[in-house]
């Protein structure tokens, strides 16, 4: 029982990370405490994602992932593998109360596309099907995985020992009826999604509070839940100006108690959730659901035939954070490192990211000198990153009551996605270029700017002419890394493929 590099936990972060370093020789074992298929949220893919994902798979030879970067390969290579297409990002602003009211200059309406067509679209992940196929891939290229093994606590010597509790054969036995077991490896690799096993061993601080953003969020996967296309449109809304259809989308309904998200499946099944920015409620998930969307009738037209498939989950404050993220024989895959929220979808591109910067310090060994070096890099580019990325989704929700203010705050996010989208595409990234552009001293001096001003702002009334400067600041703001069309008023919120 033991092996060079340990991973915890076998979502498809971890089983990807393994697949990478036992490409490279290493003797790797992934611990999953439950068994695929299994599920998990963070459904919604990004073109960022897609594009780093493939570029891992070149690099480490894993061709039989490489369909899972399009959706038309995709389907062709994997049609069991459940997913959706996501053409972009649509977002919709509602008044409580109120159907949804559209206009001809779509105020009330953002959509910006991320990919040209259907066929090339980047893809909603059904994760119990999604991460299944990882850990079968892994297996395939020799990885050891094994699922119903916890790992309960962490010794750090001169080698790492685990303890493990492995779940009894028997489905009928308690999980304390499960069998104890010990592992040692030379290196350690968090992928548990958060509740570090590591804690105490490598002495992680908890700096969650330090985050800006506060939400929670209620979620269930749903059946007969009717397209907003269909809804819209009796609505008055102008369907032909979108870019794409808004239902092919991480679909935000923007309301005053935090957003909606609807991502669709190609079986029927739609993943809803509502992320909300207040503390807590006290009442049942079910009563708590309910009222939410009483409030939003038209979002209440398009839940009105769902069905739940599975029981809603309700979280608590979703933002982590602990750090450091890295020492010299062990790591933190983003995921385990920190959260901050899904608006955008942020996180398993950031994830992917971290499992090509892992893999790259992996290539130094044996030599832990190297390795060491490399791995406070890593800490410190992603606790850059997740300073970055904070202010970027706070400012959202300090922009939240006024969809044109808000839609002028994502610009950000869409020019630094974009970009670095373009430099992995013409092969210009490089090795240090960090999560949305983020590295970029000028542009990350700008966002952070026009958060703080941002801030200001929404201390007082936000009538059109403050949301029109501040439109004004933030296309001149992104110029330099604009080469798509970003904040062109002309386009009426409407961003199609450029
Ligand atoms: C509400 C919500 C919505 C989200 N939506 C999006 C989205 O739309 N798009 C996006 O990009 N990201 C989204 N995310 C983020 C996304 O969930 C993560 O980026 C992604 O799941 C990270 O993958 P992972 O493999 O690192 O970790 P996980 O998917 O969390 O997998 C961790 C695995 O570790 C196992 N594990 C945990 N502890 C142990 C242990 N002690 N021993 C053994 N095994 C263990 C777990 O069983 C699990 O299988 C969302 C997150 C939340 C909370």
């Amino acid at each position: 029982m033991r092996c060079e590099v340990a991973v915890i936990g076998g979502g498809f972060g971890g089983t990807l990370v393994a697949m990478c370093l036992a490409a490279q020789g290493r003797d790797v074992i992934v611990l999953e405490r439950e068994r695929h298929p299994r599920f998990a949220i963070g459904e919604s893919s990004t073109p960022l994602a897609n594009l780093v994902l493939e570029d891992i798979i070149r690099t480490y030879s894993l061709e039989a992932l490489l369909p899972l970067c399009r959706y038309g390969t995709w389907k062709h290579s994997y049609p069991k593998v459940r997913c959706g297409p996501k053409r972009g990002f649509s977002f919709f602003a509602h008044e409580p109360g109120r159907p949804f009211e559209a206009f001809s200059d779509h105020r009330t309406e953002l959509l910006v596309a991320a990919n040209p067509s259907q066929d090339l679209a980047d893809t909603q992940w059904l994760r119990s099907d999604v991460d299944a196929l990882f850990s079968e891939t892994a297996k395939a290229q020799g990885v050891r995985v094994l699922e119903g093994v916890s790992v309960l606590d962490a010794e750090r010597g001169r080698r790492w020992k685990l303890a493990l509790l492995q779940e009894a054969e028997d489905a009928s036995s308690t999980p304390a009826s499960g069998r104890s077991q010990s592992f040692s490896a030379d290196f350690v690799i968090d992928a548990s999604g958060g509740a570090s096993p590591l804690h105490t061993a490598v002495g992680l601080t908890d700096a969650g509070e330090s985050l800006a953003t506060r939400s929670r969020a209620i979620f269930s996967h749903f059946e007969g839940v009717e397209t907003w296309h269909t809804v819209c449109s009796a609505a008055g809304g102008n369907l032909d100006d979108h870019p794409f259809p808004a239902d092919d989308a991480a679909l935000h309904h923007m309301t005053r108690e935090g957003w909606i998200w609807m991502l669709r499946f190609d079986h029927g099944v739609t993943s809803v959730g509502a992320v909300l920015t207040d503390d807590g409620k006290s009442g049942s998930i079910e009563e708590e659901w309910k009222a939410l969307f009483e409030r939003y009738p038209s979002v209440a037209a398009q839940m009105s035939t769902a069905l739940p498939t599975r029981p809603l989950v309700r979280t608590s404050r979703l933002q982590r954070r602990l750090r450091p993220a890295a020492g010299p024989d062990w790591a933190l895959l983003p995921g385990a490192a920190y959260f901050i929220d899904p608006l955008l979808s942020p996180g398993n591109a950031h994830t992917m990211h971290g499992v090509e910067r892992l893999s790259r310090i992996f290539e130094s060994w044996p030599d832990r000198g190297a390795m060491a070096v490399g791995l406070d890099e890593y800490d410190s580019r992603l606790q850059a990153e997740v300073d970055f990325m904070d202010p970027l989704i706070h400012g959202c929700y300090l922009a939240i009551d006024s969809l044109p203010l808000l839609a002028a705050y994502t610009m950000y996010y869409f020019a630094g996605a974009i970009h670095s989208e373009e430099r992995r595409r013409d092969g210009t990234a490089e090795g240090a270029d960090g999560f949305l552009h983020s590295h970029d001293e000028a542009f990350r001096g700008r966002v952070m700017e026009a958060y703080h001003d941002l801030a200001d702002i929404t201390e007082g009334p936000v009538d059109a002419g403050v949301v029109e400067a501040f439109a004004s600041r933030v296309a001149a703001d992104i110029e330099p890394w604009n080469t798509t069309g970003l904040c062109d008023p002309e386009r009426q919120n409407m961003y199609p493929y450029k």
